[in-house]
């Protein structure tokens, strides 16, 4: 779509207040650059109101392009990476996806109005009732979210054709998320490496034990920690 288009609907379909629909647009305009082409993707983004995923005190700062701080020594992710990590998943409304790390809900949120059916495990049981307090007020309801161990995975609702893992693995995807993909599945995550580094890793299930993998951009995630908080 081009940019003028774009901007044109943002300005017929203002659903924020008028200083969050031009912080919106700048946004959309600098996730375009920044190389996000999939406009199902940028219209989620466009859609989801990121302000009501942030804690009042960030209210202001929901569309600038950074992660942001919710409770729990845990954060929403950056835009871009929200952006990056969901065009990687190649949805459609047939998919059931699984989430590590549901975290403020606003990654869940974006993915649910993208696939036919979210599941969704955060081992904070205080962060999972605020995200699903944030669903219920937004009306969605193709979200099932659980406290646990997404290491682990969620065997009774495997396979998953996508799963997304929005915290760092050491060195290797966690082997019950691998068993759990759909033959041909995509799994997104990011993997810190021995060197002290992220990237974000892209997999394919090519067979039972084959994967082909993609390395996507460095990035700084939270860390994937097993068991559920206490
Ligand atoms: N997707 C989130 C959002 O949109 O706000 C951002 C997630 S934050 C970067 C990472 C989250 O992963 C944190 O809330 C953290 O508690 C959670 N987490 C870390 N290890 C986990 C695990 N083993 N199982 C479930 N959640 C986990």
């Amino acid at each position: 779509m081009p940019d003028s288009l774009l901007c044109l609907r943002f300005f017929i379909l203002p659903h924020t207040a008028p200083h969050m629909d031009t912080r919106k647009i700048r946004l959309i305009m600098e996730l375009r650059h920044q190389g996000i082409r999939d406009t199902k993707v940028l219209s989620a983004i466009e859609t989801v109101p990121r302000e009501l995923f942030v804690p009042d005190h960030h209210e202001n700062q929901a569309y600038e392009n950074r992660a942001l701080s919710i409770g729990a020594g845990q954060t929403i992710s950056q835009p871009q990476i929200v952006a990056v990590m969901t065009q990687a998943l190649q949805l459609n409304d047939r998919h059931k996806v699984l989430e590590v790390g549901t975290g403020s809900g606003y990654q869940a949120a974006i993915l649910a109005s993208l696939c036919r059916r979210l599941y969704t495990i955060e081992r904070h049981k205080s962060l999972l009732a605020e995200a699903e307090k944030r669903f219920e007020t937004l009306g969605v309801r193709n979200i099932t979210a659980i406290v646990g161990d997404g290491m682990k995975g969620w065997w009774e609702q495997a396979p998953f054709e996508r799963i997304i893992v929005t915290a760092a693995a050491q060195y290797k995807v966690p082997s019950s998320l691998m068993e759990q993909l759909a033959p041909n599945g995509l799994l997104v995550i990011p993997i810190e490496r021995s060197t002290g580094d992220q990237v974000l890793r892209l997999y394919r299930k090519e067979s039972e034990d084959t994967y082909a993998m993609k390395d996507l951009m460095p990035v700084r995630f939270v860390p994937l920690l097993p068991e559920v908080a206490q």
